[in-house]
């Protein structure tokens, strides 16, 4: 359903997921459009972005935010056009990046939101992704966490996603050796051909490990974590002393219930990283890096009007088909950063 200027439909969490999220856990509904009142702004959706840390955020575990409460709309950066302001610092018709969610529109007293201006106004669902928080974390994460250097062999998982996909092509800028691992072929053959990785393995292959021996020949001297399970088995082994290893996601484990069969790990694990000396760090990239957002921008832009990235966009069209993209993104089934097109860029009828 295309959106309308008298409601607003949004997508709440109707349930928490027990494992993989269902469309049960979601549930669509529709308010009258909210008026905005002095000092405010409203704010139409364009692009919504899916992200997978939003599983995160429909489970009551601990973490580092609190979780969504039932009945709340779902959390989500969104690439938004203001129409109608009573704040002075925005007219009608400017470009924003919003943190509105799941909904077709939002208010806002103007806080958190940023301006778009610029190149990024040609492509502007770029800062959602390559220009926005998943280049920001692929950025840091391996410049800051993984400093590769010339030469050196980088691996990294879910490599034709959003975070990996930027991660392999900033490697092969700085002159790494890279290798990445995906799922399947046809993504394999992608990072190989269009985003000039060296290797890409596929993680499905029942020979998957000794292919990656194979392929990292002189060691693993930097693996950029977003999978965790069965991927970094495979990796471990192959670090090489004073390896480094960031740890940016662990999305096999999202939707897991309980902990995996078969013997315990962990011994290895602090074997290999005291034998090692291997580095191991964890980041979230909203709290640990937005004092360097501008530089990570300034680089990123540079790079991009140079032609020196390549950005695969998995654009669904859609806000209903938010649920169904989000639970396909958690298995694998996106290819390239997933976008959801809520609305054209003309204003709503
Ligand atoms: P992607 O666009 O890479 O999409 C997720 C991909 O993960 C899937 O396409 C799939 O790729 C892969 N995947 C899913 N399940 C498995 C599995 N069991 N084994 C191996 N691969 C799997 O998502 P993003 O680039 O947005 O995010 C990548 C990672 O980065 C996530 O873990 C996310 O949580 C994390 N992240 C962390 C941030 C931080 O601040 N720490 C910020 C942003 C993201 P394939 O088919 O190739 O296996």
């Amino acid at each position: 359903m295309p959106q309308d200027r008298q409601t607003n439909r949004r997508i709440v969490l109707a349930s928490r997921p027990h494992g993989a999220p269902t469309a049960a856990d979601f549930r669509e509904e529709a308010q009258h459009l909210p008026t905005p009142g002095q000092g405010q702004l409203l704010l139409r959706t364009v692009w919504l972005s899916l992200d997978p840390y939003m599983r995160g955020r429909m489970s009551d575990a601990p973490s580092y935010v609190p979780p969504l409460a039932i009945n709340e709309t779902i959390c989500g950066g969104t690439v938004s056009i203001v129409e109608q302001s009573h704040h002075a610092d925005f007219k009608s018709g400017d470009w924003v990046l919003s943190y509105s969610g799941w909904q077709d529109f939002a208010l806002s007293d103007g806080s958190g939101l940023v301006k778009l201006s610029g190149p990024v106004l040609q492509h502007p669902s770029w800062a959602l992704g390559m220009l926005g928080m998943p280049g920001f974390t692929a950025y840091m994460g391996l410049l800051d966490i993984g400093n590769p250097q010339p030469g050196e062999t980088v691996v990294v998982a879910a490599a034709t996603g959003a975070v990996g996909s930027l991660v392999g092509q900033i490697a092969k800028i700085k002159g790494c050796h890279v290798v990445g691992i995906a799922g399947g072929a046809a993504k394999c053959r992608y990072a190989e051909d269009v985003l000039g990785f060296d290797r890409c393995l596929d993680h499905r292959d029942p020979n998957f490990a000794q292919q990656l021996s194979r392929h990292c020949s002189e060691g693993i001297d930097v693996y950029f974590e977003s999978v965790g399970g069965a991927v970094f088995n495979a990796v471990l082994p192959l670090m090489n002393t004073r390896g480094r290893i960031p740890v940016c996601g662990l999305i096999a484990d999202y939707n897991r219930t309980a902990p995996s069969a078969g013997p315990d790990q962990l011994p290895l694990l602090q074997s290999a990283i005291l034998r090692k000396r291997l580095r191991v760090q964890g980041f979230i990239i909203t709290q640990d890096y937005g004092h360097r957002f501008d530089e990570f921008f300034r680089q990123m832009s540079q790079w991009v009007a140079q032609g020196r990235l390549q950005f695969r966009e998995d654009i669904v069209d859609g806000l209903d088909n938010a649920p169904e993209a989000f639970i396909g993104m958690l298995e694998g089934k996106n290819f390239g950063k997933v976008v959801i097109r809520v609305a054209g860029d003309k204003p709503a009828p």
